[in-house]
Order: structure tokens, then C-alpha cells, then sequence
């Protein structure tokens, strides 16, 4: 029997990659093709770091196509990106479509794209295939752009996305709240950035209304009044509770794997665990603050410094002498496996910029959150974790725009200095856990998105 065959198209950055290629891996499971579109540029990344770790799926097929722009321009500028893909990348994925079907002949049967681009479902729908969206972020986010003619409406913000003062958000009752000034589209770049990025969620408003599925990476049970202003929406998440074959092929960076080992030899319940996902970047200043706070700490810590966290290099980043103070106490790791470090006895505590991806794979195995958002719907996931699950602390937001040293310490002490935070935590999990559990609502969905692709 031909196998139906689908194609997967990520949003090209790691937070979207990685949950789109998790997806593509229970799909293969469940006895379909998968194609997964990557932009050359993300494809040699991810082909460079599997040639050193020897991971990869290959039961699923790895494919690229131009993302547009040129190979000296900055693809961490969210909104260049997002245009270039549109303009170039939308032509080409059709002529991808029309090579696999009347060449290959193993036509594409459903189009699964990235909830962040509009114009993979009007390809879908003129080459007459079915169309879903996954959508990697929170259900609140969806909720949050799903709003944007109210908040227009109601004169929160005017017709360019640009608020018209600053007030709190809050949609419904137990939904996180968002400032005006940390509006996705708000608290990012320049003008002409927040602009282009607000057009691209207006037209994804409209989008949304051809994809036949929107997919998300989360549980109702998280997030129960999203879901209910986000309708079409279903929960398929979070996927990472289900048996991760752990051989994901979307990391743009190698994983270092020993510092597994090194976590085996810590104290159970006593590491704290510093990640900052795939974009953030620090200030020297800011960087040097965090070593001496954790320094300050006295407990095992295990920090993600990825090379490019500023443009200072990692090789003279760090405090002088901060290196041989900490001796062996301390573990730092340019990428590491974070899922599997998560889940791990050792640790006490998660470190998060709260990228959704870190928050929910925080969720599904227990962990309390400090939380040190930068930007995008960070901020959204910081008052989930704080305000609605309580399972997290914040930082205060200085002037000076600085987190200092002991206050990193103290809220460290007082994270780990009060069970209920690991009690909440652990019962969240649990949540979480049973939504992707046989006959939990996200595996029922799951199976019915399977059975409709396939009748
Ligand atoms: N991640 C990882 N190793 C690291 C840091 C991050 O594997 O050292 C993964 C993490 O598990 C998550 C993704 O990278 O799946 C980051 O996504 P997230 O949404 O948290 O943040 P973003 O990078 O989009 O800001």
C-alpha cells in the first residue's frame, strides 16, 4: 500500500524546527511519508551537526529551498526573513510540490506548514492538497493575534499594531496577561520590523481561515481559556512527554551529550539548569551578572553559553577568574540536549528565557522556572508560569535594564526554599502529562488528525 505522503515546512529558527520535526517523527511512526522542507541555509546547519553527533531520522526525508536572502544577510532579522520567504520561498515550495508529484510520483498528499508563514496554505490550496497548520507557539499567543481587530476596536492599538498607551491585556480571566509594550510585534527591532511583523499576523489571521487543521503544540489543560478563544484550534501537545526516540534531526548546533555524564555525578534535585534558547543575546555587563550570581549561588549549575551570545566571544566572557572559582561546580555547554537534561534527577531548577518550547518542556517533567524573558511571546509564557501556574519567579525589571547578581542568588534560594513551587510543578506535569497519555485528549486528537489524513 502507497503510503500517504506529507510535507512538513518549519518556520526557519530552531524553536520552530525542533517541535515540527517532533511531529514528523510520531507522524513517520504512525506509517507516513514525511518530506521536511528546511531553507538551504538551516538544512547545512542541521546536516553539519548531525554529521557530528550521528543523530538523524532517516526514515525522513531531508529536502531544502532558497529562503531568499542572500548568504551575507542577518537571518536572526525575524521580519526580512519572513518577507523573503514570501516572496521566494512560496514560488518555490509550489515548484517543489509539482517536481515530487509529476516527477517523483509520489504525490504530496497534506501540507503541514508553520502557523508564522500566511502563504503555505494559498499554495496548498491552488495544487489542491490538504492544509494544516502546527502552530509551535502557546494557544495563548493565537488567542493574542486571533484579537487584533478588538484590540483595534477597542483602541488598544491603532491600524499599524502600534498601541496606543501602555495598559495590561488580559483577554479572560486566567489567561496570561501582556503588557502593550511586550506585544509579540511590539517588543521587537525597529519600527519598519514591528510594522512588517504586524502585517504578516494580520494577513495569518485570514490564512488561517483555509487550513482544513491548526495543530498545537500544547494541552488543554494548559491552557483552557485559550483554546476557547482561538476556536479551530486543537491541542496535539506537548509532544515531548511521548517516547522521545531522542534522534531528532533539527539542531542547528551539536549537542553535548557528556554533560549528562557530569550531571549523573550532582546530587539529586540540585542543579540549576541556565538555557536561553536559540536567539537571545547578552550584553557583557549582563553576562558577567549572571556567572557572579550564580557564582554567588553555591549550587551545581549547568549554563548553555552559545557561541554566539554576544559579540564579545565566549573565550574572554566570563568575570576574571570567575572559570577556576567555580572548578567543577559548574558545567558550561555551548548546546546541550536540553530534553533529556530536563528530565534528568539532578536538576532543581530551569534557568528559561521562556521560548514556549522551553516552557512546556519544563512543564512535562516537573521542573520550577526562573524566568528572564527577552522578547516575542516570552513575556506571555513568563506570566503563564508566574501568574496563571504559578510555578516560577520573575526577575523585578530595573532602570538600568540590568538583572544583578544577588538578586539572581536570591531568587534562586527562594525558588528552591519553598516546596509549593515543586509541588505546583509536579502536578502540572502530571496535567501535561496525561493530555499525551493513551485516551488523553491531545492523543485523541492526534489520532483523528491520523485517520483524516489517511481516509
Ligand atoms: N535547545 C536545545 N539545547 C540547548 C538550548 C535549547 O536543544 O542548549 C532546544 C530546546 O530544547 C527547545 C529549542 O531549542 O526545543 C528552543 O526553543 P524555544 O522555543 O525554547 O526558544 P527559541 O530558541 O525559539 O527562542
Amino acid at each position: 500500500m502507497v503510503k500517504p505522503h506529507i510535507l512538513a515546512l518549519p518556520f526557519p529558527a530552531q524553536g520552530h524546527v525542533i517541535p515540527l520535526m517532533e511531529l514528523s517523527e510520531r507522524l513517520v511512526n504512525q506509517g507516513f511519508k514525511v518530506t521536511f522542507v528546511n531553507t538551504d541555509y538551516n538544512h547545512k546547519r542541521v546536516m553539519n551537526a548531525m554529521s557530528e553527533t550521528s543523530v538523524g531520522d532517516d526514515r525522513i526525508r531531508l529536502v531544502s529551498l532558497p529562503d531568499g536572502l542572500g548568504p551575507w544577510e542577518d537571518r536572526n532579522d525575524v521580519a526580512k526573513l519572513m518577507e523573503a520567504c514570501r516572496v521566494v520561498m512560496s514560488k518555490k515550495l509550489e515548484e517543489l510540490i509539482t517536481k515530487i508529484n509529476e516527477v517523483e510520483g509520489d504525490k504530496i498528499t497534506c501540507l503541514i506548514a508553520d502557523g508564522s508563514f500566511d502563504w503555505p496554505m494559498e499554495v496548498a490550496e491552488r495544487m489542491k492538497i490538504r492544509r494544516v497548520i502546527f502552530w509551535p507557539a502557546s494557544t495563548a499567543l493565537r488567542a493574542m493575534t486571533l484579537s487584533v481587530p478588538k484590540l483595534i476596536e477597542n483602541g488598544v492599538i491603532d491600524n499599524n499594531g502600534v498601541p496606543q498607551r501602555s495598559q495590561i491585556i488580559e483577554l479572560t480571566p486566567k489567561m496570561p496577561t501582556m503588557r502593550t509594550e511586550n506585544l509579540v510585534w511590539v517588543c521587537i527591532g525597529d519600527a519598519t520590523t514591528q510594522r512588517t511583523l504586524f502585517q504578516a499576523i494580520c494577513r495569518n489571521n485570514k490564512a488561517v481561515k483555509l487550513a482544513d487543521w491548526i495543530l498545537c503544540n500544547s494541552a488543554n489543560d494548559l491552557e483552557p481559556s485559550a483554546f476557547t478563544l482561538a476556536p479551530g484550534s486543537v491541542p496535539i501537545g506537548p509532544m515531548l512527554a511521548s517516547n522521545r526516540l531522542g534522534n531528532s534531526a533539527g539542531n542547528f548546533w551539536a549537542e553535548d551529550t557528556a554533560c549528562l555524564k557530569w550531571l549523573d555525578q550532582q546530587p539529586p534535585c540540585s542543579v540549576i539548569y541556565i538555557a536561553f534558547g536559540s536567539f537571545t543575546v547578552f550584553d557583557q555587563t549582563q553576562f558577567h551578572e549572571l556567572a557572579l550570581g550564580l557564582e554567588l549561588s553555591k549550587r551545581p549549575f549547568l549554563w548553555v553559553v552559545r557561541e554566539d551570545i554576544g559579540d564579545y566571544g565566549t573565550t574572554h566572557a566570563y568575570p576574571e577568574g570567575f572559570l577556576e572559582r567555580i572548578g567543577c561546580r559548574g558545567r558550561i555547554v555551548s548546546w546541550a540536549p536540553q530534553q533529556k537534561v530536563l528530565g534528568h534527577p539532578s536538576v532543581a531548577c530551569f534557568l528559561s528565557h521562556c521560548g514556549w518550547n522551553s516552557t512546556i518542556e519544563g512543564v512535562i517533567n516537573g521542573l520550577p522556572f526562573l524566568c528572564w524573558p527577552y522578547f516575542a511571546d516570552q513575556f506571555l509564557n513568563e506570566s503563564y508560569i508566574c501568574d496563571v501556574w504559578k510555578v516560577g519567579l520573575g526577575f523585578s525589571k530595573k532602570e538600568s535594564g540590568i538583572i544583578e547578581k544577588g538578586e539572581i542568588k536570591n531568587k534562586v534560594d527562594q525558588l528552591l526554599g519553598d516546596e509549593m513551587f515543586r509541588e505546583r510543578a509536579l502536578k502540572l506535569k502530571e496535567l501535561a502529562r496525561n493530555s499525551v497519555m493513551e485516551g488523553g485528549q491531545s492523543s485523541v486528537v492526534f489520532e483523528n488528525f491520523v485517520k483524516w489524513v489517511k481516509s
